[in-house]
């Protein structure tokens, strides 16, 4: 990844473009650019990475899943809900601070260049756009995550799901981090077309896309029935066979990943360097013209359904003449 600006005339930065697909999806198949991206993902230091050693961090050390959860008990769940509450404050504010609020980076690597938070505006609850997106994500979005922890973490010590550990299968172990991130692009892509059926869309989903600019805040902005749907991806741990580490790497990859990849920047940028790559360009197109990329770069649905958009102006224009086709019916 290069940490040169992009300018164009509709982006203040912007990846190289068209946007290339992951290397998991190139014809023919190409395994070492597959092995050289999971190393450079997954084994540097990327918003993935850091999600998977925190994982790993809580299900070996912190908090580690055990018999004792099998009795649902206010001791351990609140316990939960106060871990993930601190990780968010800490990440998605953290960041906020740090692009919005001190503004360290600038517009460096930065996608869209014009203000998220400011002037008031009545769209938004409370008249700003963090406060309302402050709103759902911490009183609806890290309770619902929490709960799925919980009623997982219950699940995990009554034996109703398979866990299975590193001896058992240690390549299963490797291949599960991935391949877990493919699913997920999955069934984000399913429940994201299923919100944009216009009446959910006007009653839950419209609360995300409140957002045009998007800014960490926006990640986890959304009404709490779209938070059931999109932490729903979660229950695959009853019929997945993994141990709980993968449980803990997927729920951040999403209660933290949908900030940083909604914060608006390629990465962030330090000492004249990109220290740690979050990039969400794929999903910033979504936010600017809707009907498209409802997946994510992981899985390339949106290629295979027509709803792709790779970046590039021409590709804007065929989408918009799409949306006014749709509009016009
Ligand atoms: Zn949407
Ligand atoms: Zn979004």
């Amino acid at each position: 990844m290069s940490t040169n600006q992009r300018k164009s005339s509709t982006w203040n930065h912007a990846p190289e473009l068209p946007l290339q697909s992951m290397p998991y999806w190139y014809w023919p198949p190409r395994p070492w650019a597959v092995l050289r991206w999971l190393f450079e993902n997954f084994l540097q230091v990327s918003d993935r990475a850091l999600f998977l050693v925190y994982s790993f961090v809580i299900a070996f050390w912190l908090m580690p899943f055990v018999p004792a959860e099998a009795a649902l008990s206010w001791d351990w769940a609140t316990l939960v809900l106060l871990r993930n509450m601190v990780a968010v404050l800490m990440v998605v504010g953290g960041l906020h601070i740090w692009f919005y609020g001190i503004d360290v980076q600038g517009n460096v690597l930065r996608f869209d260049a014009r203000p998220i938070t400011g002037r008031k505006n009545a769209l938004f609850l409370f008249g700003y756009q963090t406060w309302d997106n402050m709103f759902h994500t911490l009183v609806y979005g890290v309770a619902i995550a929490s709960g799925f922890e919980i009623a997982i973490r219950w699940a995990y010590a009554n034996g109703w799901t398979m866990p299975l550990s590193f001896s058992e299968s240690p390549v299963w172990f490797v291949l599960l981090f991935p391949l877990l991130t493919l699913l997920q692009g999955i069934h984000f892509y399913l429940i994201h077309r299923l919100i944009h059926w216009p009446p959910l869309y006007r009653h839950v989903h419209s609360v995300h896309h409140r957002n045009v600019n998007v800014g960490p805040w926006s990640g986890l902005s959304m009404h709490p029935v779209e938070h059931l749907f999109y932490f729903s991806s979660l229950l695959n741990f009853f019929v997945l066979p993994a141990h709980p580490v993968y449980m803990m790497f997927l729920l951040h990859w999403q209660m933290l990943g949908a900030p940083t990849g909604h914060s608006g920047y390629e990465a962030v940028f330090a000492r004249n360097k990109a220290r740690i790559l979050i990039g969400g360009f794929f999903h910033q197109l979504h936010h600017r013209y809707y009907e498209c990329n409802y997946g994510s770069p992981e899985f390339p649905l949106d290629k295979w359904f027509g709803t792709y958009h790779d970046g590039t102006e021409e590709m804007t224009a065929v989408i918009r003449d799409r949306k006014r086709r749709m509009h016009a019916k």
